[in-house]
Formats: structure tokens, sequence, C-alpha cells
């Protein structure tokens, strides 16, 4: 199998991707912790968190930059 593939540490944009995770997933918790919030923001969060986990394993399957 000839698949090119990229560094993680050189894949400029499976960082940005992990970080946007990242920063997503950490928001939310923030949030959470700082006040209560409603049920639409929860999903709000969630969905946010999964469309930037989606871009992540999306990128990854078409790089193969995962290994
Ligand atoms: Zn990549």
């Amino acid at each position: 199998m000839t698949q090119t593939r990229c560094n993680v540490l050189s894949c400029v944009e499976h960082e940005r991707l992990e970080f946007e995770l990242l920063e997503v997933r950490t928001r939310g918790q923030y949030l959470t912790r700082l006040r209560s919030i409603s049920r639409e923001e929860q999903a709000e969060w969630d969905r946010r968190e999964q469309r930037a986990l989606a871009s992540l394993v999306d990128h990854e399957l078409e790089h193969g930059c995962n290994s």
C-alpha cells in the first residue's frame, strides 16, 4: 500500500484540529464548573466537541497521520 503519510509532528493541520478539539473541551468544562449551564448550552457544547472530533478523525483518515 503506497500511502503518503505525514508525520504527526509536522502536520500543521492535524495540530490545529487537535488544538481546536482541546480548546472546545476545556472551555466546555470550564463553563460547566463556573456556573450551571442550560441544557441547550450543554447540547451546543457537545455538538461543537463532536464536530471538532469528527474533523480530526476525518483528517487522520485522509492523511493517515494518526499512526
Ligand atoms: Zn495530516
